[in-house]
């Protein structure tokens, strides 16, 4: 294992982790690869391997799926009453509790993102977002329906839609496990999670204390591996009753295509290129340090950046100024430091990936305020960047970048920004920032988002829908909304 230089000792329980190859889990036990193959995790502060996990593929895949769907049509879950589902899922979320350290330095070291980060953020989250979920186990109901057809008795079932196939991304690795497993398993459903090939230790962790929480073998299934081979043969298997894919638009739309074999069931939490809409009447120091966090938080690599920003023309030139200030001061280094607030991104991939649009953005007459490059030589850092000078139409404006990038661009009012703010394909968030209560009202019912946040930004609450409009998604996640995705409606009626 390499961790560079480290001022944070690392948990004795990480160390171990880390030490010896992990495998997958299916049915309750922890299994290597059909094939044998393992497949290297790297460190992003250094670019060096630190673990090597189990690589699934299509037959580990079928193996999966195989255990989940005998767990949900037989066994001790479906026979299980809801407030017993409840109780584990509450479990679980304790038990991240009682890991929260190491939790925390696992998706430091795995993510890069800044360990203080991880401790405030996505592990707190994730154990709420499985308390929250308990409490649904015991509150999924149907109606009785009076019918007009005649002297019938009618009423809805909401029942688990079956076995799920779960597909997430490597920015939150453990939040996003548990923005998808905590609804399924309150649901009743059984589960094949698959995390990403960048990211997948924390999952694995949070399989060994889903054991250890007491669900029954084969009701969460997880099987590491890449995108192209596991996730793909995932969301084509026939033995799958839904798929719900965290991800890139891109990918989501092969996701549709895979689904459409067996017509499963498909929710997509995609892409965004956010609008973070600055109004000269608020208080321009607020702003500044919001439209800072919404681009740079988790380096960027959030699909709710607030990677547009755009500023009333009167206070365009403050505004950014400060959004650059605030980025120039930002400490970049490695996640283990204490005193690093933003870290590498995930992988080489990424790094290439975001220089690549800041050289395209710069050659197209784009200006940065701030940054524009790599930062440093090793690992893969990258400067937090403002770029001005842009226009609507550039990649940097309409694609998204998922790095610490935003593009600012002023306007002169309501009517001229709208239609600007909803012209990208994707809807996924938006900001705004205003004292004018009738403007923060007229632009949070015309932008076409599935969440707008007003004078604040990057708010997320496990009872809080989140998801996208256009191609940003399809479905919600979080909230009571998800559930619709992990049930089915059943519709009995009685002749009486
Ligand atoms: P990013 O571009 O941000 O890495 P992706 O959308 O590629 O995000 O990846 C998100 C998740 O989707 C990961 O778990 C990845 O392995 C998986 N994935 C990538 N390609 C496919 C595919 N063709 N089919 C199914 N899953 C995929």
């Amino acid at each position: 294992m390499t961790v560079s230089d480290t001022a944070v000792t690392i948990d004795p329980a990480v160390q171990q982790f880390l030490g010896e190859p992990r495998n997958m889990l299916i049915d309750g036990k922890w299994v290597e690869a059909a094939s044998g193959k393992t497949f290297p995790v790297y460190n992003p502060a250094t670019g060096q391997i630190m673990a090597q996990v189990a690589e699934g593929d299509q037959e580990d895949i079928h193996r999966a799926v195989s255990a989940a769907r005998r767990a949900f049509d037989g066994g001790p879950w479906r026979k299980m009453i809801p407030s017993e589902r409840g109780r584990l899922i509450h479990r679980l979320g304790d038990l991240i509790e009682a890991h929260r350290e190491e939790f925390a330095q696992l998706e430091s070291l795995d993510n890069g993102k800044p360990l203080t980060v991880a401790r405030v953020a996505d592990i707190p989250l994730a154990a709420d977002l499985f308390h929250y979920m308990s409490g649904w186990a015991t509150k999924i109901e149907g109606n009785t329906i009076p019918l007009s057809a005649g002297t019938y008795f009618a009423y809805t079932l909401r029942e688990p839609i079956g076995v799920v196939g779960q597909i997430i991304p490597w920015n939150f690795p453990l939040l996003m496990a548990a923005w998808k497993l905590g609804p399924a398993l309150a649901a009743g459903c059984t589960i094949v999670l698959k995390p990403a090939e960048q990211t997948p230790l924390s999952a694995l962790r949070l399989g060994e204390l889903i054991s250890e929480a007491g669900f029954p073998d084969g009701v969460v299934n997880i099987v590491p591996g890449y995108g192209e081979t596991a996730g793909a043969a995932l969301a084509a298997h026939d033995g799958v009753d839904k798929v719900a894919f965290t991800g890139s638009t891109e990918v989501g739309k092969l996701i549709v295509q895979a689904a459409a074999g067996n017509l499963k069931k498909v929710s997509l939490e995609l892409g965004g290129k956010s609008p973070n809409i600055v109004l000269s009447d608020m208080d321009l120091d607020v702003a500044i340090q919001g439209a800072s966090f919404a681009i740079f938080f988790n380096h960027g690599q959030c699909c709710s950046a607030g990677s547009r920003l755009y500023v009333e023309k009167k206070a365009f030139d403050r505004v950014v100024a400060g959004v650059a200030e605030q980025a120039k001061k930002i400490k970049v280094g490695s996640g283990f430091e204490p005193s690093t607030q933003m870290g590498p991104l995930v992988s080489d991939e990424q790094l290439r990936r975001v220089t690549g649009y800041l050289e395209s953005g710069i050659s197209s007459g784009a200006r940065p305020l701030s940054g524009g490059h790599r930062h440093g030589e090793q690992g893969y850092f990258v400067e937090p960047t403002v770029l001005v000078d842009v226009r609507q139409e550039m990649n940097v404006v309409q694609e998204e970048i998922f790095g610490p990038v935003v593009t600012a661009m002023p306007f002169t009012d309501l009517d001229e920004i709208l239609p600007v703010a909803n012209d990208t394909v994707y809807g996924l968030a938006a900001g705004i920032w205003t004292r004018d209560i009738s403007k923060a009202h007229q632009l949070a019912a015309h932008v076409r988002a599935g969440t707008v946040w007003i004078n604040c930004y990057n708010v997320f609450d496990a009872a809080l829908p989140f998801g996208g409009y256009k191609q940003s998604g399809w479905g919600r996640e979080m909230g009571h909304e998800v559930l619709e995705h992990y049930t089915e409606v059943k519709s009995v009626c009685i002749g009486l």
